[in-house]
Protein backbone atom coordinates (compact mmCIF):
# COMPACT_ATOMS: atom_id res chain seq x y z
CA UNK A 1 0.00 0.00 0.00
CA UNK A 2 1.28 3.58 -0.58
CA UNK A 3 2.84 4.36 2.45
CA UNK A 4 1.57 8.37 2.40
CA UNK A 5 -2.29 8.92 1.90
CA UNK A 6 -2.24 12.41 0.46
CA UNK A 7 -5.35 14.98 0.38
CA UNK A 8 -6.74 15.32 -3.40
CA UNK A 9 -7.60 18.91 -3.57
CA UNK A 10 -8.37 20.36 -7.09
CA UNK A 11 -7.19 17.75 -8.77
CA UNK A 12 -3.99 17.55 -7.08
CA UNK A 13 -2.47 15.00 -4.39
CA UNK A 14 -0.77 17.14 -1.77
CA UNK A 15 0.62 16.95 1.78
CA UNK A 16 -1.75 18.42 4.50
CA UNK A 17 -0.46 21.86 6.12
CA UNK A 18 -1.54 20.71 9.38
CA UNK A 19 0.85 17.28 9.50
CA UNK A 20 0.71 13.89 9.43
CA UNK A 21 -0.42 11.10 11.66
CA UNK A 22 0.38 7.01 11.53
CA UNK A 23 -2.01 4.71 10.00
CA UNK A 24 -1.78 1.54 12.52
CA UNK A 25 -2.73 -1.94 11.41
CA UNK A 26 -5.32 -3.47 13.49
CA UNK A 27 -4.14 -6.80 13.03
CA UNK A 28 -0.28 -6.37 14.18
CA UNK A 29 -0.60 -2.92 15.86
CA UNK A 30 1.98 -1.88 13.44
CA UNK A 31 2.50 1.46 11.67
CA UNK A 32 1.59 1.17 8.12
CA UNK A 33 2.21 4.71 6.65
CA UNK A 34 0.76 8.37 7.49
CA UNK A 35 -2.49 10.32 6.65
CA UNK A 36 -2.07 13.69 5.95
CA UNK A 37 -4.24 16.23 7.88
CA UNK A 38 -5.69 19.60 6.10
CA UNK A 39 -5.08 22.74 7.85
CA UNK A 40 -7.57 25.56 7.38
CA UNK A 41 -5.83 27.06 4.37
CA UNK A 42 -6.28 23.40 2.65
CA UNK A 43 -9.74 22.93 3.53
CA UNK A 44 -10.01 27.24 1.62
CA UNK A 45 -8.49 25.65 -1.57
CA UNK A 46 -10.72 22.75 -1.42
CA UNK A 47 -14.04 24.98 -0.70
CA UNK A 48 -12.61 27.16 -3.93
CA UNK A 49 -12.21 24.76 -6.32
CA UNK A 50 -15.63 22.63 -5.55
CA UNK A 51 -17.13 26.32 -5.62
CA UNK A 52 -15.87 26.97 -9.21
CA UNK A 53 -16.16 23.26 -10.54
CA UNK A 54 -19.66 23.00 -9.17
CA UNK A 55 -20.42 25.84 -11.80
CA UNK A 56 -18.69 23.52 -14.56
CA UNK A 57 -20.24 20.18 -13.58
CA UNK A 58 -24.00 20.88 -13.18
CA UNK A 59 -23.33 21.85 -16.37
CA UNK A 60 -22.26 18.73 -17.76
CA UNK A 61 -24.83 17.12 -19.72
CA UNK A 62 -25.82 14.04 -17.85
CA UNK A 63 -24.92 11.43 -20.47
CA UNK A 64 -21.25 12.88 -19.81
CA UNK A 65 -21.38 12.36 -16.14
CA UNK A 66 -23.18 8.99 -16.21
CA UNK A 67 -19.83 8.06 -18.24
CA UNK A 68 -17.38 9.14 -16.02
CA UNK A 69 -19.30 7.40 -12.98
CA UNK A 70 -19.19 4.04 -15.06
CA UNK A 71 -15.25 4.64 -15.99
CA UNK A 72 -14.33 5.01 -11.75
CA UNK A 73 -16.41 1.85 -11.88
CA UNK A 74 -14.56 -0.03 -14.20
CA UNK A 75 -11.11 1.23 -12.77
CA UNK A 76 -12.41 -0.36 -9.16
CA UNK A 77 -13.59 -3.39 -10.81
CA UNK A 78 -9.89 -3.53 -12.66
CA UNK A 79 -7.60 -2.92 -9.30
CA UNK A 80 -10.37 -4.54 -6.87
CA UNK A 81 -7.27 -7.03 -5.76
CA UNK A 82 -5.02 -4.23 -5.12
CA UNK A 83 -7.86 -2.11 -3.48
CA UNK A 84 -9.50 -5.13 -1.08
CA UNK A 85 -5.74 -5.85 0.31
CA UNK A 86 -5.41 -2.18 1.23
CA UNK A 87 -8.45 -2.54 3.35
CA UNK A 88 -7.91 -5.29 4.56
CA UNK A 89 -4.68 -4.15 5.67
CA UNK A 90 -5.60 -1.28 7.24
CA UNK A 91 -9.38 -1.57 8.36
CA UNK A 92 -8.62 -5.10 9.19
CA UNK A 93 -11.76 -7.10 7.58
CA UNK A 94 -11.20 -10.41 6.05
CA UNK A 95 -9.49 -10.51 2.17
CA UNK A 96 -13.31 -11.54 0.51
CA UNK A 97 -15.40 -8.94 2.43
CA UNK A 98 -12.88 -6.40 1.19
CA UNK A 99 -13.45 -7.67 -2.27
CA UNK A 100 -17.19 -7.90 -1.83
CA UNK A 101 -16.94 -4.35 -0.50
CA UNK A 102 -14.85 -2.90 -3.74
CA UNK A 103 -17.08 -4.60 -5.98
CA UNK A 104 -20.46 -3.27 -4.44
CA UNK A 105 -18.84 0.42 -4.65
CA UNK A 106 -18.30 -0.03 -8.02
CA UNK A 107 -22.01 -1.34 -8.49
CA UNK A 108 -23.18 1.83 -6.41
CA UNK A 109 -21.30 3.96 -9.19
CA UNK A 110 -23.01 2.23 -11.99
CA UNK A 111 -26.42 2.78 -10.06
CA UNK A 112 -26.01 6.31 -9.78
CA UNK A 113 -24.76 6.56 -13.29
CA UNK A 114 -28.02 5.82 -14.59
CA UNK A 115 -29.85 7.70 -11.59
CA UNK A 116 -27.75 10.79 -13.47
CA UNK A 117 -30.12 10.29 -16.29
CA UNK A 118 -33.50 10.21 -14.45
CA UNK A 119 -33.21 13.14 -12.69
CA UNK A 120 -36.92 13.97 -14.78
CA UNK A 121 -39.14 17.02 -13.72
CA UNK A 122 -42.77 17.37 -14.34
CA UNK A 123 -45.24 19.24 -16.17
CA UNK A 124 -48.26 20.51 -13.97
CA UNK A 125 -51.17 21.92 -16.01
CA UNK A 126 -51.61 25.73 -15.92
CA UNK A 127 -54.55 27.24 -15.17
CA UNK A 128 -54.48 29.45 -17.87
CA UNK A 129 -54.31 29.27 -21.48
CA UNK A 130 -50.52 30.79 -22.95
CA UNK A 131 -48.94 29.94 -19.18
CA UNK A 132 -46.62 26.72 -18.94
CA UNK A 133 -46.00 25.42 -15.50
CA UNK A 134 -42.61 23.24 -14.93
CA UNK A 135 -40.84 21.57 -11.86
CA UNK A 136 -36.87 20.93 -12.56
CA UNK A 137 -34.59 19.37 -10.73
CA UNK A 138 -31.13 20.97 -9.93
CA UNK A 139 -28.06 20.00 -8.22
CA UNK A 140 -27.86 21.31 -4.66
CA UNK A 141 -24.16 22.72 -4.33
CA UNK A 142 -21.14 21.64 -2.81
CA UNK A 143 -21.29 19.06 -0.71
CA UNK A 144 -19.28 18.11 2.54
CA UNK A 145 -19.32 14.63 3.28
CA UNK A 146 -18.19 12.85 6.82
CA UNK A 147 -17.28 8.98 5.75
CA UNK A 148 -16.61 6.27 8.54
CA UNK A 149 -13.99 3.15 8.94
CA UNK A 150 -15.56 0.57 9.14
CA UNK A 151 -16.78 0.58 5.57
CA UNK A 152 -14.53 2.60 4.23
CA UNK A 153 -15.39 2.42 0.32
CA UNK A 154 -18.94 1.75 0.44
CA UNK A 155 -20.54 4.33 2.65
CA UNK A 156 -18.09 6.81 0.49
CA UNK A 157 -18.94 5.64 -2.60
CA UNK A 158 -22.80 5.88 -1.36
CA UNK A 159 -21.66 9.97 -1.37
CA UNK A 160 -20.03 10.26 -3.88
CA UNK A 161 -21.96 8.75 -6.31
CA UNK A 162 -24.94 10.25 -5.46
CA UNK A 163 -23.62 13.97 -5.48
CA UNK A 164 -21.90 13.60 -8.42
CA UNK A 165 -24.72 11.50 -10.81
CA UNK A 166 -26.96 15.19 -9.58
CA UNK A 167 -24.04 17.27 -10.44
CA UNK A 168 -22.93 18.45 -7.15
CA UNK A 169 -19.12 19.12 -6.74
CA UNK A 170 -17.89 17.38 -2.84
CA UNK A 171 -15.29 17.64 -0.19
CA UNK A 172 -15.28 14.06 1.44
CA UNK A 173 -13.63 14.15 5.00
CA UNK A 174 -12.71 10.65 4.94
CA UNK A 175 -11.66 8.22 7.92
CA UNK A 176 -8.57 8.73 9.39
CA UNK A 177 -8.16 5.02 10.83
CA UNK A 178 -8.58 3.47 7.06
CA UNK A 179 -7.68 6.47 4.51
CA UNK A 180 -5.40 4.97 1.99
CA UNK A 181 -8.59 2.29 0.49
CA UNK A 182 -10.61 5.82 0.07
CA UNK A 183 -7.80 7.29 -1.58
CA UNK A 184 -7.81 4.19 -4.10
CA UNK A 185 -11.36 5.25 -4.77
CA UNK A 186 -10.68 8.93 -5.24
CA UNK A 187 -8.15 7.78 -7.91
CA UNK A 188 -10.34 5.79 -9.97
CA UNK A 189 -12.25 9.02 -10.56
CA UNK A 190 -9.03 11.23 -11.12
CA UNK A 191 -8.35 8.69 -13.58
CA UNK A 192 -11.64 8.59 -15.01
CA UNK A 193 -10.78 12.51 -16.18
CA UNK A 194 -13.37 13.50 -13.67
CA UNK A 195 -12.50 17.34 -13.95
CA UNK A 196 -10.02 19.03 -11.13
CA UNK A 197 -12.39 20.02 -7.68
CA UNK A 198 -15.48 18.20 -8.28
CA UNK A 199 -14.22 15.51 -5.88
CA UNK A 200 -12.07 16.36 -2.56
CA UNK A 201 -10.49 14.36 -0.19
CA UNK A 202 -9.27 15.82 3.31
CA UNK A 203 -8.56 13.77 6.21
CA UNK A 204 -7.60 15.79 9.53
CA UNK A 205 -9.16 16.00 13.38
CA UNK A 206 -12.85 15.36 12.81
CA UNK A 207 -14.60 18.12 15.25
CA UNK A 208 -12.18 20.86 13.46
CA UNK A 209 -13.13 19.98 9.53
CA UNK A 210 -16.67 19.48 10.14
CA UNK A 211 -17.02 23.20 12.15
CA UNK A 212 -14.80 24.56 9.36
CA UNK A 213 -16.91 23.47 6.84
CA UNK A 214 -20.70 23.12 7.46
CA UNK A 215 -21.10 26.90 8.59
CA UNK A 216 -19.25 27.49 5.58
CA UNK A 217 -21.55 29.40 3.18
CA UNK A 218 -20.08 27.40 -0.26
CA UNK A 219 -21.22 24.08 1.42
CA UNK A 220 -24.94 23.56 0.79
CA UNK A 221 -25.40 20.02 1.96
CA UNK A 222 -24.29 17.49 4.39
CA UNK A 223 -23.88 13.78 4.81
CA UNK A 224 -22.56 11.71 7.45
CA UNK A 225 -22.32 8.30 8.29
CA UNK A 226 -21.56 7.53 11.93
CA UNK A 227 -22.31 7.42 15.80
CA UNK A 228 -25.51 9.11 16.50
CA UNK A 229 -24.33 11.70 19.33
CA UNK A 230 -22.05 13.16 16.86
CA UNK A 231 -24.92 12.98 13.90
CA UNK A 232 -27.27 14.97 16.09
CA UNK A 233 -24.14 17.48 16.88
CA UNK A 234 -23.35 17.82 13.42
CA UNK A 235 -27.74 18.03 12.23
CA UNK A 236 -27.67 20.60 14.77
CA UNK A 237 -24.84 22.77 13.00
CA UNK A 238 -26.34 22.09 9.35
CA UNK A 239 -29.81 23.19 10.76
CA UNK A 240 -28.43 26.80 12.64
CA UNK A 241 -27.31 27.22 9.09
CA UNK A 242 -29.91 25.87 6.91
CA UNK A 243 -27.92 23.46 5.19
CA UNK A 244 -29.89 20.52 4.22
CA UNK A 245 -28.38 16.80 5.78
CA UNK A 246 -28.82 13.41 5.42
CA UNK A 247 -27.78 11.47 8.40
CA UNK A 248 -27.16 7.66 8.47
CA UNK A 249 -25.54 7.19 12.69
CA UNK A 250 -26.49 4.00 14.71
CA UNK A 251 -28.70 1.24 15.21
CA UNK A 252 -29.27 -1.44 17.76
CA UNK A 253 -30.90 -4.50 15.41
CA UNK A 254 -34.07 -6.62 16.59
CA UNK A 255 -34.28 -9.64 15.07
CA UNK A 256 -37.01 -11.91 15.96
CA UNK A 257 -37.17 -15.56 15.54
CA UNK A 258 -40.41 -17.01 16.05
CA UNK A 259 -40.93 -20.73 17.15
CA UNK A 260 -42.19 -21.27 13.20
CA UNK A 261 -39.45 -20.59 12.07
CA UNK A 262 -36.52 -22.51 10.75
CA UNK A 263 -34.04 -22.45 13.37
CA UNK A 264 -31.38 -23.65 12.05
CA UNK A 265 -31.36 -21.09 9.21
CA UNK A 266 -31.72 -18.28 11.47
CA UNK A 267 -28.97 -18.99 13.93
CA UNK A 268 -26.62 -19.82 10.74
CA UNK A 269 -27.61 -16.75 9.09
CA UNK A 270 -27.85 -14.55 12.06
CA UNK A 271 -24.42 -15.71 13.35
CA UNK A 272 -22.60 -14.90 10.32
CA UNK A 273 -23.92 -11.76 9.90
CA UNK A 274 -23.10 -10.60 13.49
CA UNK A 275 -19.63 -11.40 13.05
CA UNK A 276 -19.22 -9.98 10.01
CA UNK A 277 -16.65 -7.00 9.25
CA UNK A 278 -16.42 -8.06 13.54
CA UNK A 279 -19.70 -6.73 14.37
CA UNK A 280 -18.69 -3.30 13.16
CA UNK A 281 -21.36 -2.66 10.91
CA UNK A 282 -24.60 -0.51 11.23
CA UNK A 283 -27.35 -2.87 10.48
CA UNK A 284 -25.63 -5.54 11.98
CA UNK A 285 -28.50 -7.70 14.18
CA UNK A 286 -27.75 -7.10 17.56
CA UNK A 287 -30.77 -8.11 19.88
CA UNK A 288 -31.51 -11.81 19.52
CA UNK A 289 -34.89 -12.03 20.89
CA UNK A 290 -36.53 -15.89 20.39
CA UNK A 291 -39.46 -17.16 21.15
CA UNK A 292 -39.36 -19.01 24.12
CA UNK A 293 -40.06 -22.55 23.63
CA UNK A 294 -37.25 -22.54 20.75
CA UNK A 295 -34.79 -20.19 23.01
CA UNK A 296 -32.81 -23.09 24.14
CA UNK A 297 -32.26 -24.53 20.76
CA UNK A 298 -31.31 -21.45 19.30
CA UNK A 299 -28.72 -20.57 21.85
CA UNK A 300 -27.65 -23.58 21.40
CA UNK A 301 -27.15 -23.27 17.93
CA UNK A 302 -25.91 -19.73 17.81
CA UNK A 303 -23.03 -20.61 20.21
CA UNK A 304 -21.86 -23.26 18.55
CA UNK A 305 -21.97 -21.17 15.45
CA UNK A 306 -19.81 -18.13 17.43
CA UNK A 307 -17.34 -20.77 18.70
CA UNK A 308 -16.31 -21.54 14.64
CA UNK A 309 -15.98 -18.22 13.50
CA UNK A 310 -12.03 -18.53 12.59
CA UNK A 311 -10.31 -15.19 14.22
CA UNK A 312 -7.46 -13.94 12.85
CA UNK A 313 -4.99 -11.91 10.58
CA UNK A 314 -7.76 -10.35 7.33
CA UNK A 315 -4.75 -11.76 4.81
CA UNK A 316 -5.03 -15.01 5.73
CA UNK A 317 -7.52 -17.61 3.63
CA UNK A 318 -9.33 -18.73 6.64
CA UNK A 319 -10.09 -15.95 8.91
CA UNK A 320 -13.84 -15.47 9.10
CA UNK A 321 -13.08 -12.28 11.64
CA UNK A 322 -10.27 -9.73 11.56
CA UNK A 323 -9.51 -7.57 14.21
CA UNK A 324 -11.63 -4.47 15.71
CA UNK A 325 -10.55 -1.40 13.68
CA UNK A 326 -9.07 0.40 16.35
CA UNK A 327 -7.96 -0.04 19.59
CA UNK A 328 -10.51 2.10 21.05
CA UNK A 329 -13.04 -0.93 20.16
CA UNK A 330 -11.68 -3.28 22.30
CA UNK A 331 -11.86 -0.76 25.22
CA UNK A 332 -15.45 -0.48 24.26
CA UNK A 333 -16.21 -4.57 24.26
CA UNK A 334 -14.24 -4.98 27.12
CA UNK A 335 -16.54 -2.54 29.38
CA UNK A 336 -19.71 -3.83 27.20
CA UNK A 337 -19.37 -6.86 28.96
CA UNK A 338 -17.83 -6.22 32.42
CA UNK A 339 -21.12 -4.13 32.99
CA UNK A 340 -23.02 -7.07 32.05
CA UNK A 341 -21.37 -9.56 33.81
CA UNK A 342 -21.80 -7.22 36.93
CA UNK A 343 -25.16 -6.88 36.35
CA UNK A 344 -25.95 -10.71 36.29
CA UNK A 345 -25.33 -11.50 32.64
CA UNK A 346 -24.86 -14.90 31.31
CA UNK A 347 -21.63 -14.93 28.92
CA UNK A 348 -22.10 -17.92 27.10
CA UNK A 349 -18.38 -17.58 24.85
CA UNK A 350 -16.14 -14.97 24.08
CA UNK A 351 -15.55 -12.04 26.25
CA UNK A 352 -12.15 -11.18 26.14
CA UNK A 353 -9.29 -9.88 23.85
CA UNK A 354 -8.75 -12.54 21.53
CA UNK A 355 -4.54 -12.29 21.45
CA UNK A 356 -1.82 -10.01 22.63
CA UNK A 357 -1.49 -8.37 19.81
CA UNK A 358 -3.86 -6.44 17.61
CA UNK A 359 -7.21 -5.31 18.23
CA UNK A 360 -8.98 -8.67 18.41
CA UNK A 361 -12.03 -9.33 20.47
CA UNK A 362 -13.53 -13.12 20.64
CA UNK A 363 -16.91 -13.43 19.07
CA UNK A 364 -19.33 -13.19 22.08
CA UNK A 365 -22.79 -14.39 22.84
CA UNK A 366 -24.54 -12.81 26.01
CA UNK A 367 -28.02 -13.85 27.53
CA UNK A 368 -30.10 -13.47 30.55
CA UNK A 369 -29.00 -9.88 30.73
CA UNK A 370 -30.79 -7.71 32.78
CA UNK A 371 -32.51 -4.40 31.09
CA UNK A 372 -30.23 -1.59 32.60
CA UNK A 373 -27.36 -3.74 30.90
CA UNK A 374 -25.77 -1.08 28.84
CA UNK A 375 -25.74 -3.62 26.08
CA UNK A 376 -29.18 -3.72 26.19
CA UNK A 377 -29.59 -0.09 25.36
CA UNK A 378 -26.06 1.00 23.93
CA UNK A 379 -25.12 0.38 20.26
CA UNK A 380 -22.09 -2.72 20.91
CA UNK A 381 -20.64 -2.25 17.60
CA UNK A 382 -18.49 -4.70 17.88
CA UNK A 383 -18.64 -8.91 17.82
CA UNK A 384 -21.17 -8.78 21.00
CA UNK A 385 -24.63 -10.80 20.43
CA UNK A 386 -27.12 -10.96 22.65
CA UNK A 387 -29.71 -13.17 22.92
CA UNK A 388 -33.14 -12.89 25.08
CA UNK A 389 -36.67 -14.45 24.72
CA UNK A 390 -39.97 -13.51 24.30
CA UNK A 391 -43.62 -14.84 24.99
CA UNK A 392 -46.07 -12.73 22.74
CA UNK A 393 -45.97 -11.24 19.48
CA UNK A 394 -46.57 -7.93 21.08
CA UNK A 395 -43.83 -8.39 23.66
CA UNK A 396 -41.07 -9.05 20.92
CA UNK A 397 -42.73 -5.63 19.01
CA UNK A 398 -42.72 -3.32 22.06
CA UNK A 399 -38.89 -4.30 23.19
CA UNK A 400 -37.96 -4.25 19.45
CA UNK A 401 -39.67 -0.77 19.37
CA UNK A 402 -38.21 0.12 22.95
CA UNK A 403 -35.05 2.13 21.92
CA UNK A 404 -34.56 5.48 20.22
CA UNK A 405 -32.65 3.47 17.47
CA UNK A 406 -34.65 2.51 13.74
CA UNK A 407 -32.29 1.45 11.53
CA UNK A 408 -32.58 -2.08 10.98
CA UNK A 409 -34.46 -4.96 11.90
CA UNK A 410 -34.57 -9.16 11.20
CA UNK A 411 -37.15 -11.28 11.72
CA UNK A 412 -37.25 -14.92 11.19
CA UNK A 413 -41.07 -17.25 10.39
CA UNK A 414 -43.32 -19.31 8.73
CA UNK A 415 -45.84 -17.12 8.49
CA UNK A 416 -46.82 -15.23 5.52
CA UNK A 417 -49.54 -13.09 8.07
CA UNK A 418 -46.38 -12.87 11.54
CA UNK A 419 -44.59 -11.50 8.56
CA UNK A 420 -46.69 -8.76 7.45
CA UNK A 421 -47.49 -7.84 10.71
CA UNK A 422 -44.20 -7.56 12.07
CA UNK A 423 -42.92 -5.33 9.04
CA UNK A 424 -45.65 -2.71 9.58
CA UNK A 425 -44.97 -3.09 13.14
CA UNK A 426 -41.55 -2.36 13.69
CA UNK A 427 -40.26 1.51 13.74
CA UNK A 428 -37.56 0.80 11.25
CA UNK A 429 -36.06 1.99 7.92
CA UNK A 430 -35.37 -1.55 6.94
CA UNK A 431 -36.30 -5.17 7.75
CA UNK A 432 -35.44 -7.87 6.10
CA UNK A 433 -37.40 -11.20 6.69
CA UNK A 434 -35.74 -14.76 6.60
CA UNK A 435 -33.02 -13.82 5.09
CA UNK A 436 -30.60 -11.12 5.12
CA UNK A 437 -30.99 -8.92 2.22
CA UNK A 438 -30.03 -5.20 3.01
CA UNK A 439 -27.46 -2.73 1.54
CA UNK A 440 -28.08 -3.06 -2.20
CA UNK A 441 -27.58 -0.35 -4.81
CA UNK A 442 -31.02 -0.26 -5.70
CA UNK A 443 -33.18 -0.75 -2.70
CA UNK A 444 -33.32 2.15 -0.41
CA UNK A 445 -30.84 2.41 2.92
CA UNK A 446 -31.47 4.99 6.08
CA UNK A 447 -32.93 4.54 9.08
CA UNK A 448 -36.02 6.57 11.35
CA UNK A 449 -35.76 8.04 14.62
CA UNK A 450 -32.50 8.54 16.37
CA UNK A 451 -31.00 6.38 13.53
CA UNK A 452 -31.07 9.14 11.17
CA UNK A 453 -32.93 10.32 8.01
CA UNK A 454 -32.45 10.24 4.34
CA UNK A 455 -31.68 7.55 1.87
CA UNK A 456 -28.63 6.02 0.46
CA UNK A 457 -29.77 3.97 -1.78
CA UNK A 458 -32.69 3.39 -4.51
CA UNK A 459 -34.06 5.92 -6.30
CA UNK A 460 -34.34 8.02 -2.87
CA UNK A 461 -30.69 8.38 -2.82
CA UNK A 462 -29.93 10.86 -5.79
CA UNK A 463 -33.21 13.07 -3.96
CA UNK A 464 -31.24 14.31 -1.39
CA UNK A 465 -28.05 16.01 -3.46
CA UNK A 466 -31.12 17.93 -5.73
CA UNK A 467 -33.45 21.01 -5.28
CA UNK A 468 -36.89 21.76 -7.13
CA UNK A 469 -37.40 25.01 -9.03
CA UNK A 470 -41.00 26.00 -10.18
CA UNK A 471 -41.54 27.54 -13.05
CA UNK A 472 -44.34 29.62 -14.61
CA UNK A 473 -44.06 31.08 -17.24
CA UNK A 474 -46.36 32.95 -19.52
CA UNK A 475 -45.96 32.63 -23.15
CA UNK A 476 -49.02 34.19 -24.75
P1 LIG B 1 -16.51 8.32 17.05
O1 LIG B 1 -17.87 8.77 17.44
O2 LIG B 1 -15.32 9.01 17.61
O3 LIG B 1 -16.35 8.41 15.45
C1 LIG B 1 -17.30 7.84 14.57
C2 LIG B 1 -17.06 8.47 13.18
O4 LIG B 1 -17.44 9.83 13.21
C3 LIG B 1 -15.59 8.48 12.76
O5 LIG B 1 -15.52 8.21 11.38
C4 LIG B 1 -15.11 9.88 13.06
O6 LIG B 1 -14.09 10.30 12.18
C5 LIG B 1 -16.37 10.69 12.86
N1 LIG B 1 -16.45 11.86 13.71
C6 LIG B 1 -16.30 11.90 15.06
N2 LIG B 1 -16.48 13.16 15.51
C7 LIG B 1 -16.75 13.92 14.43
C8 LIG B 1 -17.04 15.30 14.24
N3 LIG B 1 -17.13 16.16 15.26
N4 LIG B 1 -17.26 15.74 12.97
C9 LIG B 1 -17.20 14.90 11.92
N5 LIG B 1 -16.94 13.59 12.03
C10 LIG B 1 -16.73 13.10 13.27
O7 LIG B 1 -16.46 6.81 17.41
P2 LIG B 1 -15.52 5.63 16.98
O8 LIG B 1 -14.97 5.00 18.23
O9 LIG B 1 -14.57 5.96 15.89
O10 LIG B 1 -16.65 4.70 16.39
C11 LIG B 1 -17.57 4.07 17.23
C12 LIG B 1 -18.96 4.60 17.09
O11 LIG B 1 -19.14 5.18 15.83
C13 LIG B 1 -19.95 3.46 17.19
O12 LIG B 1 -20.63 3.57 18.41
C14 LIG B 1 -20.88 3.60 16.02
O13 LIG B 1 -22.17 3.95 16.43
C15 LIG B 1 -20.37 4.75 15.24
N6 LIG B 1 -20.12 4.44 13.84
C16 LIG B 1 -21.20 4.23 13.06
C17 LIG B 1 -21.03 3.93 11.73
C18 LIG B 1 -22.21 3.69 10.84
O14 LIG B 1 -22.06 3.01 9.84
N7 LIG B 1 -23.38 4.24 11.13
C19 LIG B 1 -19.75 3.85 11.22
C20 LIG B 1 -18.65 4.08 12.04
C21 LIG B 1 -18.86 4.39 13.37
Amino acid sequence: MSEDVLLYINGEWKAGGAGKLPIINPATEEQIGTVAHASHADLDIALEAADRAFRQWRDVSALDRSKVLRQAAKLMRERQEDIARIMTIEQGKPLAESRIECAASADLFDWFAEEARRTYGRVIPARAVGVSQTMTKEPVGPVAAFTPWNFPLSQTARKIGAALAAGCSIIVKGPEETPASVAELVRSFADAELPAGVLNLVFGVPADISSYLIPHPIIRKISFTGSTAIGKELASLAGRHMKRSTMELGGHAPAIVFADADINVAANLLCGAKYRNAGQVCVSPTRMMVQESVYEQFIDLFVEGAKKVKVGNGLDADTAMGPLAHGRRVEAMESFVADAVAKGANLRTGGSRAANKGYFFQPTVVTDLSGDARLMNEEPFGPIALISSFRTFDDAIAEANRLPYGLSAYAYTKSAETAARVSSSIESGMISINHHGLGLAETPFGGVKDSGYGSEGGVEAIEAYLVTKFVSHRYA
